[in-house]
């Protein structure tokens, strides 16, 4: 806020504009008449015949007009133009199904588009100009990606629907009542997963502010294991996107052991060594051997289901989902060093969860007619060799244990309203201290 607040210092006076503005245009389709309405988000401002919106980021904007993507400068040519022809939303905002109610319109000269970084207080002119060159520029960087939207496509359940207002009655995610097991009351709508419980038990604040998708001081958090676990999960990953399917072949695996990278993930020294034999080792174990190769293999996808009863959206991001003949299988890829003979629901609680969608119907394709519902694999690539475990979904012992570790992982974080921090060595490596309100003071001296 104060960053937001330091920015527009200097700009002339507008006035605050308490309503949403919205456009509404008239299409025809199939030669039906259908009117569809365009709006904008962010803060709004007229005066003195300028209208200008203003797009608080967390992040910094300094130095930004060069580096915006396709999808970013559509958006910015939809939003000068909704400027240019923009009337007050009267209609109450949540009425998502209705048409929008717009009162009158008043012409301007001058729009302006700004984004704020609020971390910073920098500030970036994305569109000045007038009317017609606002239009202009909607006809030549927005209409086509309009249309592409308004025809639609398909559904990717995923992270962003724990802030989405349609979750509830999206076709792609499953409604399970009680999923989550909790019998606290739903507040307003969250995400949750297992990243969120262990964040919650390392530190409330943590969980909570990650959960507002604040920006993250990434670097903070990978000890060189982490590197290398994520570097061996993104080579995996890549090998398993491979189109036509392919399995995984000892030699798949980096070429330079001495030092490689997947992705953003670098590794050099006993780390790359050990996750070069981590890849090598997979190809033994490769859920992708004697697959056709037009199978359906779908590496790294979310699953995602809606507990209405706790208001919660469940995201669980798996390492891969593939069919093989009739049933389908959910893969989890774990790096360890050396073996450990726990239980591997303790160990690793995402199977927990795993398993639960499975059992519940939630992970797509396997409720579809013909097929025999869907397993989960473990499999760990240790220093000593890779390990593969089946669990049994249909396993009424084993379903209770997941629903019980499930529901214990999500009952403190549910109830919770407060987030208090909970100080202490872990504060070093937090990726979200900078947000925290406990964090401590640096000394003055
Ligand atoms: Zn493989």
């Amino acid at each position: 806020m104060r960053g937001y607040l330091a920015a527009v210092a200097g700009s002339e006076p507008l006035t605050p504009v308490s309503r949403d503005w919205a456009r509404q245009r008239t299409d025809l389709e199939d030669e039906v008449p259908v009117v569809h309405e365009e709006t904008v988000t962010g803060r709004r401002y007229e005066g003195d015949g300028i209208r200008e919106l203003r797009i608080p980021r967390f992040k910094s904007v300094a130095g930004r007009s060069g580096d915006l993507t396709q999808g970013e400068w559509a958006e910015t040519a939809l939003a000068a133009a909704v400027l240019a022809d923009a009337r007050p939303v009267l209609s109450p905002r949540w009425k998502s199904q209705q048409r929008l109610t717009l009162g009158r319109f008043t012409p301007v000269t001058h729009i302006r588009v700004v984004e704020i970084g609020c971390v910073d207080a920098s500030r970036n002119v994305l569109f000045e100009g007038t009317p017609e060159e606002a239009h202009h520029r909607y006809v030549r960087m927005a209409e086509a990606r309009v249309r592409a939207v308004k025809a639609g496509g398909d559904y990717l359940p995923g992270q962003g629907c724990g802030a989405c207002e349609l979750v509830d009655i999206c076709p792609a995610v499953p409604s399970r009542p009680g999923f989550l097991g909790v019998d606290s009351p739903p507040a307003r709508r969250r995400s949750w997963s297992m990243t969120t419980a262990r964040d919650y038990r390392t530190c409330p604040a943590r969980a909570h502010l990650k959960d507002l998708f604040l920006p993250r001081a990434e670097a903070a958090e990978n000890t060189p294991a982490i590197v290398r676990g994520q570097a061996v999960h993104t080579a995996i990953e890549e090998l398993h996107s491979r189109s036509p399917v392919r399995a995984c072949a000892s030699t798949d695996a980096p070429a330079t052991p001495e030092h490689w990278r997947a992705g953003r993930w670098e590794v050099t020294g006993f780390q790359a060594r050990l996750g070069t034999q981590m890849v090598g080792d997979h190809a033994l174990v490769c859920p992708l051997h004697e697959l056709p190769g037009d199978a359906q293999v779908y590496p790294e996808r979310s699953l995602v289901v809606h507990d209405p009863d706790a208001d919660v959206v469940v995201v669980a991001k798996t390492d891969l989902l593939y069919r093989r003949t009739d049933t389908w299988f959910l893969r989890e890829t774990k790096t360890v060093r050396s073996l450990d003979e726990s239980d591997p629901l303790l160990a690793y609680p995402q199977l927990a969860l795993a398993l639960l969608l499975a059992h519940e119907g939630a992970v797509p394709g396997t409720t579809e007619e013909g097929t025999t519902g869907c397993r989960v694999e473990l499999e760990r690539l240790t220093g000593s060799g890779p390990v593969l475990t089946e669990l049994d979904g249909d396993d009424g012992e084993l379903l209770a244990q997941a629903r019980r570790i499930v529901t214990e992982h999500a009952t403190h974080w549910h109830a919770d309203e407060e987030y208090v921090a909970r100080p202490g060595k872990h504060c070093e490596t937090c990726p979200v201290i900078q947000w925290c309100p406990s964090r401590p003071e640096k000394s003055a001296a």
